[in-house]
């Protein structure tokens, strides 16, 4: 593995899954794929076209037809790239492809059978099994973090608050490149820890069915891992190594139409086509070479990808592809897709000693921790030996960590023993004053306090240090590797196998370009007719790669049309939505309100996101603070003249401020007796008004704070309302 800065290309792998029981059933079609696993070739029909047009061909670095097992997949794929990641390299693995493929069954697979194992719990396997196999001199730290992009939003997979919490910002740096602002990033020991990680991501993660996939992905998932290893190098002072790897399950290129969505589900298709279009866009340029600007901040998944597209990681990419005839423009999408990807070169580097390496802190702080439990545990000896009168000479680091701890232990002991004994014989002096006694006592009582503490101190720090120290791995020591020596030439043996496939496979993709080369330099032609007849065969050949390549360039238009067509629909998906919210806005948001909102509004570039400025600046606080009106100064309000004349000519209810506590309270309960029962009273007897009980027991109206008992009979209101009470008996007549 070389350190230099030569570029390599991407690492694009194609896989085709079987039939489902819902295409097998859809008819005796078959399957349109056709895999060559020793080129590495797909050959792809068109279940369209007629017999004489031909049939498309792709080559990539390999080829997984329906009956592959995922080990060979990781085997010859996958586990160089890992084994460059513990090497210090950035890795990324993305899996893409159309809605039901496979992609997530690549990456993730079936978790409890050994067989189905996807590339993940593969990868976990790997590294820890490295890390067990790998010298003592090598410590490691690895640490996982799991995300998801949402709706182009970032989200934490691993916060127990995932639901409710706030997107992640996308920050970048120059050293570690784009990262994610505040993602949980969780220290991992053994497998059964990186699984549990997993597990808790995959149950936040969102998935929704659709016609094409009952657990279809409805976001991008991206777990990480870093492995940070230090290892003594030649000038013997540890260095220490970071590999980054991306492990990226992408939500699928579907169609909309074909998957048959609507709403919800359809606004999260738009983002996930707009973000996949994207990386397309993203791939493009990098493939094409010549564009100047490489569209990376058009989407969160192409940020995040940054690194691993056109940058310094070295990258696999799983293209997954279903045989069925129905979906064979998204096959055929998917295949110029990867096609496009094979060309994009990266420039993998070894992460070597970065500042922002937490191995190195954790080893700091270890260090530190050790320095001030050794100075303690020094402390302590140092004073047993002087209580047992012997010289201090000794060196503490000739002791091991365990009999220092016996000797601390030994001296806390007896010095406790020395303490009570002391105490008792204190308590049994009879010459000594009651008072003195007590003094004494209350003093050893308190060396005694501190010597608890001071042990207490110790534990904890001793634990705080082993709790930090066991976050480490060191290489061969913390995880037990159970394989025996015939299983692990058995591993080696079938790496050994894999190794050689694929570099078998390179020689016959370069022997079949150079075939086509050097077979036009060997003719030699003996009469004008052979040469005809060789020359007309040529031209046959070159019409019918002629034909092949209009067929293609229609393809691309096509291609290029329906995509269009897609967008325009997104369009006018979004267009509508626009439309809804502008009528909400017009309708039920006053302008003056919606002018305040929009003269506070402020783009964010850097997240890509609108902003609301804080209301009052907070360095012009004073300047910009409204003033209060001249009119509201010690009311609540602002209130006029004729309000503030009327208040000072008397307590008119109509201008006192609305303050309970000036209320009167009503204290008479209300009265609710029947209607009918005011009939027995007098006719020519008015109710009364003035609160007071009645002996019928009519409805009374209970008296209100604005009614002062004398004024009442001129409000024309009370004047209606007595009429309407002695007219109720002469309707009840
Ligand atoms: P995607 O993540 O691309 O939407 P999935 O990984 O969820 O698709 O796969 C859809 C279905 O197809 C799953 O039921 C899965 O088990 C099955 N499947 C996918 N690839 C294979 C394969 N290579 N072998 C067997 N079954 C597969
Ligand atoms: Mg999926």
């Amino acid at each position: 593995m070389s350190k230099n800065k030569s570029s390599e290309s991407v690492k694009v792998v194609v896989r085709c899954r079987p039939l489902n029981r819902r295409e097998e059933s859809n008819g005796p079609a078959g399957s349109i794929v056709k895999m060559d696993i020793r080129l590495g070739q797909v050959i792809l029909r068109n279940p369209r076209a007629t017999a004489s047009e031909p049939q498309k061909t792709f080559t990539f670095d390999a080829v997984y037809d329906a009956n592959s097992k995922q080990r060979d997949l990781y085997d010859e794929s996958v586990r160089p790239l890992i084994d460059s990641v513990l090497a210090g390299f950035n890795g990324t693995i993305f899996a893409y492809g159309q809605t039901g493929t496979g992609k997530t069954y690549t990456m993730m697979g079936a978790w409890m059978d050994p067989e189905k194992r996807g590339v993940i719990p593969n990868a976990f396997d790997h590294i820890f099994t490295h890390i067990s196999r790998s010298q003592s001199d090598r410590q490691y730290l690895v640490r996982a973090s799991y995300l998801e992009i949402y709706l182009e939003e970032v989200r934490d997979l691993l916060d127990p608050n995932h639901g409710n919490a706030r997107a992640l910002e996308l920050r970048e740096n120059p050293d570690s490149g784009v990262y994610v602002r505040d993602l949980t990033s969780c220290v991992c020991k053994s497998i059964k820890e990186i699984e549990e990680v997993m597990n808790v991501g995959n149950q936040a993660r969102a998935v929704g069915a659709t016609d094409m996939n009952e657990h279809s992905s409805r976001s991008h998932a991206l777990f990480l891992i870093t492995v940070e290893c230090s290892q003594p190098g030649p000038d013997g002072r540890k260095h220490i190594r970071v590999g980054r790897l991306n492990l990226v399950d992408l939500a699928g290129s579907e169609r909309q139409a074909k998957t048959g969505v609507q709403g919800e589900r359809l606004k999260e298709a738009a983002k996930i086509n707009l973000s996949l279009s994207a990386l397309g866009n993203v791939i493009s340029a990098l493939a094409d070479g010549r564009s100047s600007h490489v569209p990376y901040r058009d989407s969160k998944l192409t940020r995040l990808l940054q690194d691993s597209l056109g940058g310094n990681a070295k990258t696999v990419m799983v293209a997954t592809l279903g045989p069925s005839p129905q979906h064979y423009d998204e096959t055929l999408t998917t295949l110029r897709y990867a096609n496009r990807a094979k060309n994009i070169q990266n420039q993998p580097r070894v992460n070597e000693d970065p500042k922002d390496a937490l191995l190195r802190e954790f080893q700091l702080e270890i260090a530190r921790l050790r320095a001030q439990l050794h100075h303690r545990k020094w402390r302590s000896k140092q004073k047993k030996e002087q209580v047992d009168g012997e010289d201090w000479e000794g060196d503490v680091d000739e002791e091991t960590d365990g009999e220092e701890e016996k000797a601390v232990e030994e001296y806390v002991k007896l010095e406790e023993q020395r303490l009570e004994r002391e105490k008792q014989d204190i308590r049994e002096d009879q010459f000594m004053l009651a008072d003195e006694k007590q003094r004494l006592l209350g003093e050893k009582e308190r060396m005694m306090g501190d010597l608890r503490k001071e042990q207490e101190a110790t534990e904890q720090l001793t634990a705080k240090y082993k709790a930090m120290e066991s976050k480490l791995l060191v290489g061969g020591k913390n995880i037990m590797d159970h394989t025996n020596e015939q299983q692990k030439m058995l591993e080696m043996k079938r790496h050994e196998i894999a190794e050689q496939s694929s570099s078998e496979r390179e020689i016959q993709q370069q022997m079949l370009v150079q075939d086509e080369e050097t077979v036009e330099l060997r003719e030699t032609f003996t009469s004008l007719q052979q040469e005809v007849e060789a020359k007309t065969k040529k031209l046959k050949k070159l019409y019918a790669k002629l034909q092949c390549i209009k067929a293609e360039i229609q393809d691309v238009n096509d291609e290029h049309v329906r995509s269009r067509q897609e967008l325009e629909q997104t369009q006018n998906e979004l267009t509508r939505e626009l439309k809804f919210k502008y009528l909400i806005i017009e309708n039920f948001i006053p302008p003056e309100e919606k002018n305040k909102i929009m003269s506070r509004l402020n783009f964010d570039t850097e997240e890509d996101q609108w902003k609301f400025q804080p209301l009052v600046p907070a360095e012009s606080k004073s300047s910009q603070m409204k003033k209060r009106p001249a009119s509201a100064v010690g009311y609540k309000r602002p209130i006029s003249q004729y309000a503030r004349v009327a208040i000072a000519m008397g307590p008119h209810s109509r201008y006192r401020a609305e303050n309970i506590m000036f209320l009167e309270l009503d204290m008479t309960p209300p009265n609710t007796a029947s209607l009918d029962r005011s009939t027995d009273s007098e006719p020519n007897q008015s109710p009364s008004l003035d609160g007071s009980p009645t002996k019928e027991g009519g409805v009374r109206k209970s008296r209100s704070w604005c009614q002062t008992p004398k004024s009442i009979t001129s409000s024309s209101s009370n004047v209606s309302l007595a009429a309407c009470h002695t007219a109720t008996p002469m309707t009840a007549q």
